[in-house]
């Protein structure tokens, strides 16, 4: 892996430092993006979790709702955690009226799908293409993925609980999503998946 990859937050709203420091520690060049000449300098972008319809009110301020959409298309590696993973959906359920999203994973996402009530929970998730043990998987508000194309990979589920068999992360090319935040935790295999995704892909 290069050390030269230039990775990208997207720093509107959300827990960007977290994600920061995650890509820093997997040996990316980590860096803010808040305007497109930002976006301009980056190899691959990082789209942290937050509040999706801020992070797409902003995005529309900041004119980056665009380019991002046609970095992506262009292809460019994404990875989005929470509202990040809802900010790549082709399709949002329970979202504003007027929220946009980056599109780019041809899947139906819920917001704040758990129930308003559970703000917060951990549960064990197993990821396909990481080894070790399943993931401490922390979820905030979380969304799930309540339908995917066909195409779209999905790299994991929830394993115990009520929430048993919901997809909450998958891939599609060199898009990747999860609904829960491995930032927030010191286990680093999602963030190093993504970047060796991203060495790939330059
Ligand atoms: N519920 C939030 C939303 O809809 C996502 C929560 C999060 O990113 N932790 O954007």
């Amino acid at each position: 892996m290069s050390v030269s990859l230039r990775v990208g937050v997207l720093a509107l709203q959300g827990d960007v430092r977290e994600h920061l420091r995650a890509l820093t520690e997997c040996g990316a060049a980590a860096r803010p993006v808040r305007r497109p000449g930002e976006l301009d300098q980056v190899d691959a972008l990082v789209v942290p979790g937050g509040e999706s319809t801020t992070i797409s009110k902003l995005a529309v301020e900041f004119e980056l709702l665009e380019p991002v959409r046609k970095r992506i298309g262009a292809g460019m590696p994404v990875y989005g955690s929470c509202a990040g993973m809802i900010m790549l959906a082709d399709e949002i359920l329970d979202g504003r009226p007027d929220q946009q999203s980056f599109t780019g994973i041809p899947m139906t996402v819920r917001r704040n799908a758990f129930g308003r009530q559970v703000d917060s929970f951990e549960a064990p998730v197993a990821i396909d293409g990481v080894d070790g043990p399943p993931f401490h998987a922390v979820f905030i508000r979380a969304p799930w993925v309540e339908r995917v194309e066909p195409g779209v990979e999905v790299l994991g589920r929830v394993v115990a609980g009520e929430a048993t068999g919901r997809i909450v992360a998958v891939r599609q090319g060199n898009l990747l999503a999860t609904a829960f935040h491995p930032e927030l935790t010191g286990d680093r295999r999602v963030h190093q998946l993504f970047v060796e995704m991203a060495a790939a892909a330059g």
